[in-house]
């Protein structure tokens, strides 16, 4: 009989070894090849930075507050696309000016975010500042730094928006407050 229990428990054990094995394997398989972070990380909670470093750290110093009289704003880009919307506040098209790397790295969250929810777009609120509304050393004013939101301002969204955010490529994303979420990119 204890032998009968015994046989029983060693085959329950190795059923669960391969169960474990074969998930392992799937998870595996899952995650392409090159991707450093975990697909379906979770979201970000409030005040959460990824990579958890200071900023400047990450993406490097502002060195120069772009203004559109210099030769540095040739080297910023208009990004036009469809599916973002853009505040305008300052209703200059300012929101829309930022170095190449940050209109690709939004382009892509911008497609993330419509497969994430339906009917709802990225929305930028800044993006290159020329009016001195950041901080001293803000990257706005370089063009490597935006703050966004979903078009239907739906604060929940925020911390998987931040999670889109990093799986997008953005490389410094901070859940700055309740309100808004900001990235930054390295220089180019
Ligand atoms: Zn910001």
């Amino acid at each position: 009989m204890n032998r009968l229990l015994e046989l029983e428990r060693s085959v329950t054990d190795e059923k669960q070894r391969l169960v474990r094995r074969h998930s392992l394997k799937a998870r595996r398989k899952r995650q392409p090849v090159g991707y450093a972070i975990p697909l379906g990380a979770p979201d970000l909670k409030l005040r959460e930075r990824v990579p958890s470093k200071a900023e400047v750290d990450v993406v490097g110093a502002m060195k120069k507050k772009i203004r559109r009289t210099d030769p540095e704003f040739k080297d910023l880009e208009e990004n036009t696309n469809a599916d973002i919307v853009f505040k305008d506040e300052e209703k200059t098209g300012a929101d829309r000016m930022m170095t190449p790397r940050l209109c690709q790295g939004l382009n892509k969250l911008a497609t993330a975010v419509k497969s994430a929810w339906s009917g709802v777009k990225l929305r930028v609120t800044e993006a290159w500042d020329e009016d001195n509304e950041h901080s001293g050393a803000s990257l706005h004013y370089e063009g490597r730094a935006a703050d966004i939101t979903t078009s239907d301002q739906d604060g929940d969204k925020l911390g998987h928006l931040a999670r889109l955010a990093v799986d997008a490529g953005l490389d410094w994303v901070f859940f700055e407050d309740e309100r808004h979420v900001h990235v930054s990119v390295a220089r180019g």
